[in-house]
């Protein structure tokens, strides 16, 4: 990953752009292309088989419900701590007038792009997301990442026909579903060979590109939104190292370990590089599953349904976003503004989707709760990735947390405790 970075800087500056474009982002695409590939069928196998061997209904329900609880928890604190953050820092008052007009010019395009976007979002009806997530064709959802929340609806409902059915009939079903599951994860090991390979061509095709003809241009209008971009990381740290280890701390002691963190490097180094919940779910899976020790029914429903509806790290950016180009733009939030963006970051980040860029699209709408218009995008498109990079660790990590409360509350104990006779805990 650092030399990536290296490699991506050193190139634009000799401007050698073209030639990591040409020969090593490839690299990189074709990494990430195998872990796009392998999400769908995953997401369908872990579900269809977490949910299929569970005893009865009457417990799908409670880990479902146990589930959605913890997810809309933490997302409600991720974003209180982004509006914390950002109402108490204020970044919006440190960028320049003549800045901002800078940034306006370079980015209004780009800016009203993603507002066209979520234009369409805004135009439907209140009940509209209930529908969205029903697909009326299989194959069609199935071709689109974006449309991943529909796949799960169908997967659970499979897996809840399943329960339903005597044992009998519904084992051959269940047992594809297994087997499947277990050569998926077997292929992510087999595609994390590559990682490193992947990881490198992806940093630095992502840094030619963030640097663009002018590396010293873009540093300039990184500068600028500073204190933005601190806010938004500041406020992301809190979030891994505050608000996860006090939850795990009174809801799943066990979990608290160092090599609790240790264990999910690699999930959160590819959610950093990819930018995508869903090419990282792979990974998550195999980590929960073989690292942490969390049983097939739990991660197999738990994870696939949190890269898709939990993103406290895309709704705490949210709340920062919204804060900031208010601040910017003059506008005094009112408590009950504040309590809107909180749930308006909410459900926002519920419906992005796990792909690069989605927490963006999804914005406008929080922007639009406290009466901005999509303008306001213009001044925080340049920072996106990079915060993108940043607020998907945080979504990946989330998942696993949850993923390890609901566990914890089953009675399973983490793989750590149960093979070390003594073990570094916090
Ligand atoms: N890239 C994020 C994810 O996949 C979503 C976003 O915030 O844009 O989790």
């Amino acid at each position: 990953m650092v030399l990536g970075v290296a490699v991506g800087w050193a190139a634009a500056l000799v401007g050698g752009s073209w030639w990591i474009m040409a020969y090593v982002m490839p690299w990189g695409q074709i990494f990430l292309n195998l872990l796009k590939v392998i999400a769908l069928p995953l997401v369908v196998a872990s579900l269809v088989a977490g949910v299929a061997s569970l005893p009865s209904l009457g417990q799908v329900t409670r880990i479902g419900g146990k589930t959605i609880a913890l997810y809309l928890l933490t997302t409600v604190m991720a974003v209180a701590v982004g509006l914390v953050v950002a109402a108490s820092l204020k970044p919006g008052l440190f960028l320049s007038p003549e800045k901002r007009t800078l940034l306006h010019e370079k980015f209004a395009a780009l800016g009203s792009q993603k507002a066209a976007a979520a234009a369409q979002q805004k135009e439907k009806g209140p009940l509209s997301f209930l529908v969205d997530m029903v697909p009326d064709n299989l194959v069609a959802a199935a071709s689109d990442n974006t449309r991943m929340l529909q796949i799960i609806v169908v997967a659970l409902l499979v897996g809840v026909a399943l329960v339903t059915l005597p044992d009998q009939k519904a084992r051959p079903v269940r047992e594809f579903f297994t087997s499947l599951n277990e050569t998926i994860l077997r292929l992510t090991e087999i595609i994390m060979k590559g990682a490193p390979l992947g990881v490198f061509g992806l940093m630095a095709g992502l840094i030619v590109q963030m640097a663009g003809d002018d590396p010293s241009d873009m540093a300039h209008l990184l500068q600028a939104l500073g204190m933005y971009i601190l806010c938004v990381l500041l406020a992301l740290a809190i979030i891994i190292g505050v608000n996860y280890p006090v939850l795990l701390r009174l809801l799943a002691p066990s979990f608290l370990n160092i090599r609790f963190f240790r264990a999910l490097l690699p999930a959160q180094q590819l959610a950093f590089t990819t930018s995508s919940s869903a090419a990282t779910l792979p990974v998550t899976l195999d980590i929960a599953e073989k690292k942490l020790g969390i049983p097939e029914h739990i991660s197999g429903f738990v994870l696939p349904l949190g890269a898709t509806i939990n993103m406290d790290g895309t709704s705490c950016y949210q709340a920062v976003a919204t804060v900031f180009i208010a601040q910017v733009f003059g506008l005094e939030l009112s408590l009950p503004q504040y309590l809107t963006i909180v749930l308006t970051a909410t459900l926002a980040s519920i419906g992005s989707a796990a792909v690069p860029g989605a927490g963006m699209v999804m914005l406008v709408v929080v922007l639009g709760s406290v009466g901005l218009g999509a303008e306001g995008l213009a001044l925080i498109v340049a920072p996106d990735r990079l915060l993108d990079m940043a607020r998907t660790v945080v979504n990946v990590t989330g998942d696993t947390v949850v993923a390890s409360v609901v566990a914890r509350s089953e009675g399973v104990q983490p793989t750590f405790l149960k093979n070390a006779d003594n073990y570094d805990s916090f």
